[in-house]
């Protein structure tokens, strides 16, 4: 048999194994987390329910191939559960990384790993009550700095705003490392923040900063930054609203100071120049000039990086993928060796595997299924690998003593939230915490009337 494992059950990956399992091959999804979805279930803004029930639905609609199997809890790296060389034992005909990136930039600043410093991807995974971050101390104080202007520093100033239960925040500052004309975010994430912003106090701040974004020959009035990126702050009724939002152009993070039981208490800004390139882009020059801010939680959120652990070359992006550049419609997936000078045959890398923090679920979805299409290429003059069966996956697994999470597992977790009633948090879940989510599913298969509903295991 000529099998296809994915890596990973995020938009990248469920949407590659739909391509993969639809072409007829057997595919066998391994996911670090219980569930499906990655940072479609786990990342994307709580209320957007909309757009994560059709992702969630889709996913199951694959997850309902016969041909797809699913593994989840099973974290594959040297340092986790399976290394790669043990995957490759069970001789797979291709493997689909879409293993996302999971690991947080760092910017190497003193004080950096103090108390109250929280990596964004690791806070909206708490929020958003993913398994074992669920569980972890990201508690937010009164006034907290965002390092970081794109629609996930917006996401969790809205969260910190609006929708944290603690209701703690009063004041929240981001810090933008250029200036207004380079913001990242989209018009309609700001929306939902815009009013907590003062519209006398944007003013001032690009009165603050205007030289400096003149000398990069940008004008950055009211009259033209306001239109384009806060729609709502010139019309005649906006008023603003507490917890308050504030954002400091031209501003990067030089140090934090702690407080005596160690928190963050303190950041020190490094005053910055925009510099005009080249190319037309513009970049941050740090000046001589620093102030400082009093805050009590910190969350960086300046993307994300690859984790080194699961086994795979690095390259400047994601996971180093074949230096032949392709074209932008249709980059490179094979996975590369550069020590080696050559690719890994049959091994491909996707979504933000390939390329982390790089756009939203349907980009990584669209990679997903190019990605899916170059394993398919391959595959149709790839000798047969005899890949391992289901079931002789399955009794590996247990073997190293794993509790892998199979699809009528998936189905008994539904039944037992169903079971539960209405939950609090949109959609979130009654079973969080793995410890939870595994007693639910023994106690739903243990239950009388889950008899009658058996599920074929792939056992
Ligand atoms: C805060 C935030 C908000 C966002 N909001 C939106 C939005 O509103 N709209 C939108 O369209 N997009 C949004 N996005 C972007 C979207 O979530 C991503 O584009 C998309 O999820 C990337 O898909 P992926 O499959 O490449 O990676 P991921 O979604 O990260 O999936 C990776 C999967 O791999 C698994 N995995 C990781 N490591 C291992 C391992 N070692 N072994 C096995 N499995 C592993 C994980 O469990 C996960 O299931 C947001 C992203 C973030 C961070």
């Amino acid at each position: 048999m000529k099998g296809v494992f994915v890596v990973g059950a995020g938009p990248a990956g469920m949407f590659a194994a739909r391509q993969l399992a639809l072409a007829g091959y057997e595919t066998f999804i391994f996911n670090r987390d219980i569930r499906p979805g990655g940072l479609a279930q786990y990342g994307i803004y709580p209320v957007k329910t909309k757009m994560k029930t059709g992702l969630r639905k889709q996913f199951a609609q694959t997850l309902a191939l016969p041909n797809v199997h699913y593994f989840g809890n099973v974290q594959i790296g040297a340092a986790y559960d399976l290394s790669l060389a043990d995957l490759e034992t069970m001789r797979p005909a291709a493997i689909v990384f879409a293993c996302g990136a999971q690991g947080a930039k760092k910017l190497g600043l003193p004080g950096e790993d103090a108390k109250g410093i929280y990596a964004a991807k690791d806070f909206v995974y708490h929020y958003n009550q993913l398994e074992l971050f669920s569980q972890m101390d990201f508690s937010t104080g009164r006034h907290a700095a965002i390092v970081g202007v794109g629609n996930v520093a917006i996401d969790i100033a809205r969260w910190l705003l609006l929708d944290d239960p603690a209701h703690t925040t009063e004041s929240v500052t981001i810090l933008a490392r250029r200036g207004p004309l380079e913001v990242k975010f989209d018009r309609k994430e700001i929306e939902y923040v815009e009013s907590h912003l003062s519209r006398e106090e944007l003013a001032a701040e690009l009165e603050r900063v205007k030289d400096r974004c003149a000398q990069a020959g940008q004008d950055v009035s009211p009259e033209k930054v306001f239109p384009e990126h806060f729609p709502h702050l010139n019309s005649p009724d906006f008023a603003s609203i507490p917890p308050r939002l504030s954002i400091r152009f031209l501003s990067s993070p030089k140090a934090f100071e702690t407080d005596s039981t160690g928190r963050v208490c303190r950041v020190v800004i490094a005053e910055n120049e925009l510099v005009l390139k080249a190319n037309g882009s513009t970049s941050a020059r740090v000046t001589g000039a620093a102030s400082t801010l009093d805050v009590d939680t910190v969350l960086f959120a300046i993307g994300d990086k690859h984790d080194p652990q699961i086994g795979l070359p690095m390259g400047p992006d994601g996971y180093a993928t074949s230096p032949n550049p392709g074209t932008p419609d249709e980059p490179s997936y094979e996975v590369w060796d550069p020590t080696a000078g050559k690719t890994y045959p049959g091994r491909f890398v996707v979504g933000w595997a390939r390329k982390a923090s790089t756009g939203l679920a349907g980009v990584a979805r669209h990679d997903g299924e190019l990605g899916a299409k170059k394993a398919l290429d391959y595959l149709a003059t790839a000798t047969d690998s005899g890949t391992c069966t289901a079931g002789e996956i399955v009794a590996r697994l247990k073997a190293r003593g794993l509790r892998v999470i199979q699809k009528d597992d998936l189905a008994l977790l539904a039944r037992a939230e169903e079971a539960a009633g209405p939950i609090q948090q949109p959609n979130s879940f009654h079973f969080i915490d793995k410890p939870a989510i595994l007693k639910a599913i023994d106690e739903e298969a243990a239950a009388p009337q889950a008899a009658a509903r058996t599920v074929a295991r792939a056992d």
